[in-house]
């Protein structure tokens, strides 16, 4: 089967180098294998700038990714997230709940509970309960996915076959807003999607996201986590790392073109564009350890 490969990215600011290499690999995975590659534009949550999507897809192109068909826009698709949540909550999928970010945190730190991890307390709610926190609530109840399942097994071409914890996830915030794990997973059906190359920092959420495409009976995807750019201090490549994106680079004398090489170099190649790239790019050649730049 030929591969179906995306890249995803936040319109938060400027792709850094982080990104930028992320999407190169994504790219090379899919076009190598013959594939198509599709793009996607993550502007639902309040850290999108306005002309940041814009600047993002034009640095990808100055570096050589391309894309078929429409760019997706998630700002555009609440329908498509909410017909999501309403077929899951017709099978008692679903359940309100009313914790604020500071009870879950504190009950996270509770000993056998998974960091982070949303340990189910709106899921017993009595009936009596629930219609008093709807009527005298400060705010309107998020919903979460009752899930059926404490871990779930993904494949990952360069981490293997990982399980990690599924919690009662949130799908749709208070305030309306869809949730990172429901659009992507809804979303990578809707494009086609069959092979997802990302930052290793998002490997922890496969497990979620491959657990709700079995219950929407999507098609499961293959993953490649992909090591992240790091700066001089091992932590993850930000913008105020200096001379990190391609505008930066380019004031600083470093031409998109070299940018490439370096890249390229990054993961075992020797080539110039990403073009030359495709015959002999292998993903098992690309170091599996982040990057350090700088
Ligand atoms: N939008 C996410 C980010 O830029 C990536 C989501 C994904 O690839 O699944 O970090």
């Amino acid at each position: 089967m030929t591969p179906v490969g995306r890249f995803a990215p936040s319109p938060s600011g400027d792709l850094h180098l982080g990104n930028l290499r992320t999407a190169m690999l994504a790219w090379l995975c899919a076009r190598s294998a013959g594939g198509r590659f599709v793009l996607r534009v993550e502007d639902l949550d309040e850290r999108s700038r306005p002309g940041a999507a814009a600047r993002q897809l034009a640095d990808l192109v100055a570096i050589g990714v391309d894309w078929d068909g429409p760019v997706l826009w998630q700002s555009r698709r609440r329908e498509a997230y909410r017909a999501a949540v309403d077929g899951l909550a017709e099978r008692g999928l679903v359940y309100e709940c009313w914790c604020s970010r500071r009870e879950i945190a504190e009950a996270s730190r509770a000993p056998n509970s998974p960091p982070g991890s949303y340990p189910g307390f709106c899921r017993e709610l009595g009936e009596a309960r629930k219609r008093e926190l709807r009527a005298n609530a400060p705010r309107p109840p998020s919903l979460r996915l009752a899930s059926a399942v404490r871990g779930f097994a993904v494949a990952d071409l360069v981490h293997g076959s990982r399980t990690g914890p599924v919690d009662d996830f949130v799908l749709l915030r208070w305030d309306g807003t869809p949730a990172y794990n429901l659009a992507v997973v809804v979303d990578d059906a809707a494009q086609g999607v069959t092979q997802v190359v990302r930052g290793d920092d998002l490997l922890s959420s496969a497990p979620r996201q491959a657990y709700l495409a079995s219950l929407l009976g999507v098609p499961e995807v293959e993953y490649a986590h992909v090591p992240l750019v790091v700066n001089a201090g091992g932590e993850r490549l930000a913008k105020r790392d200096g001379a990190v994106t391609l505008a930066d680079l380019a004031k600083a004398g470093t031409a998109p073109g070299e940018v490439v090489r370096l890249l390229l170099a990054s993961v075992g190649s020797g080539a110039a564009t990403l073009r030359e790239a495709l015959d002999s790019f292998d993903l098992g050649r690309a170091p599996a350890e982040p990057l350090a730049w700088g």
